[in-house]
């Protein structure tokens, strides 16, 4: 079966272990060759920032080190076992920006990434090459090759002025506390979907949306040019799963950015938002939390537990999205 994931990090990676569990695929590393499930993840690449001359791409990352065991579990991002002394000396240098932690192994990773792309490779070839070594088992595809950065409009808090800032300077510095007015994906409208994008999205048997951000990671993705359309003229189904549980985000900020694109941080709104295949929406099923109520016109419901505690607590989650949409691994 061909499963196809628009993902952003953290929550993404997470859903992603549950997709392999839930088609019995091992958790850490997989010869995608010998089995007969292939997953695919579209992943955000809005986040993505040159940062000392590094391109880094959280979310990237997040999704290989996570399906590749190694990443930072507490923390849900980063190296397990890292270490900050490269951090510490920029810092110590005074070098701009300190608002940023890269950790020693990390930068490993933005070091080959950044040198691949001053030889010209685009970023769908070298994070292939990156997972060469993390055999996440999933085919991480990133939305687009061309460089699509999400700004936040803000007030700036000294002079007032209104400005567009990079979406990691309103999350990391200010921690989304900067009221937003809008969000801007810079570079959009040139972009076009990565290598093997539309094709996973035509050739899938059932799309899935990760709880992930519904703004800045589902909706980055699907900012780029062709792949809104292509999800909606896709033949398979479309189930989504809310990351909203009890009128909450259950990680992270992402209440702060849907009340700057005007939708409540409820389970029935970001379902509304995402809206009905059978009304210019997104939408086949929606996957919300066990007792709570969406009224979604046009898509089937399900309220089922939604915590991702483990990949098997995840993969009931994904089995229970296989049967709204009718399909069987
Ligand atoms: P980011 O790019 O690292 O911010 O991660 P994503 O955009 O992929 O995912 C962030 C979203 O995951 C947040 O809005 C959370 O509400 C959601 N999330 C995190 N853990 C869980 C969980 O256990 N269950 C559900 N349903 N959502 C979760
Ligand atoms: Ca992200």
């Amino acid at each position: 079966m061909k499963v196809t994931v628009i993902v952003g990090g953290v929550g993404g990676a997470r859903f992603l272990l549950g997709v392999k569990a839930a088609l019995g695929l091992p958790p850490v590393g997989a010869a995608e060759s010998e089995t007969k499930h292939q997953v695919s993840a579209v992943v955000n690449t809005g986040d993505d920032i040159w940062l000392h001359g590094l391109r880094i791409c959280p979310d990237l990352d997040t999704c290989m080190y996570t399906l590749g065991g190694g990443i930072d579990t507490e923390r849900g991002w980063g190296h397990a076992n890292e270490t900050w002394t490269v951090s510490e000396e920029l810092k110590a240098y005074g070098a701009d920006p300190d608002w940023f932690g890269l950790g020693d192994k990390d930068i490993a990773t933005h070091l080959i990434r950044s040198r691949m792309l001053r030889a010209g490779y685009p970023l769908s070839a070298i994070t292939e090459a990156l997972c060469d070594r993390w055999k996440p088992g999933v085919a991480l595809l990133p939305m687009s090759d061309d460089r699509v950065e999400t700004h936040v409009v803000v007030d700036l808090a000294q002079s007032g002025e209104r400005r567009a800032i990079h979406f990691q300077e309103w999350w990391v510095r200010h921690r989304a506390k900067l009221p937003a007015h809008a969000f801007v994906p810079v570079g959009a409208e040139e972009a076009k979907p990565g290598p093997g994008v539309l094709e996973a999205i035509a050739e899938a048997d059932i799309i899935l949306l990760a709880p992930s951000n519904p703004v800045v990671s589902i909706g980055s993705v699907l900012s780029v040019p062709g792949l809104k359309q292509a999800v909606r003229a896709a033949s398979a189904p479309v189930v989504g799963v809310s990351p909203i549980v009890g009128g909450r985000p259950l990680r992270g900020m992402a209440d702060a950015c849907l009340a700057a694109i005007g939708v409540d941080s409820t389970a029935e709104a970001v379902g509304q938002h995402y809206g009905s295949r059978k009304d210019e929406g997104l939408l086949d099923g929606w996957l919300i939390a066990e007792g709570e109520r969406a009224d979604v016109p046009g898509v089937e419901v399900r309220d089922i537990p939604l915590i991702m505690s483990d990949p098997d607590a995840t993969a009931a989650m994904v089995r229970a999205a296989f049967e709204l949409a009718g399909v069987r691994p």
